[in-house]
């Protein structure tokens, strides 16, 4: 599975903005991802774990953490 994007991530960093920069590198998202990363392991999960896990596994974590992305500075 290979989602990007359609719109501008929150940063401006000069990396593609798919879904695993946002999910794994993004700096902007760094608290956000903390939040994630804990409550994977509040249910017993690994983090980093991968994009297929997070989809498959923790569809509510992720979502939240989709959720939680602030885009409104992209624009
Ligand atoms: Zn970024």
């Amino acid at each position: 599975m290979y989602t990007k994007f359609q719109f501008m991530g929150p940063c401006k960093e000069e990396e593609e903005q798919t879904t695993d920069h946002l999910i794994f590198q993004c700096q902007k998202l760094s608290n956000q991802r903390n939040e994630t990363a804990k409550q994977i392991k509040n249910t017993g999960g690994n983090w980093p774990t991968t994009k297929e896990t997070l989809v498959n596994n923790y569809l509510k974590i992720f979502v939240q953490f989709v959720k939680s992305i602030d885009f409104s500075d992209s624009q």
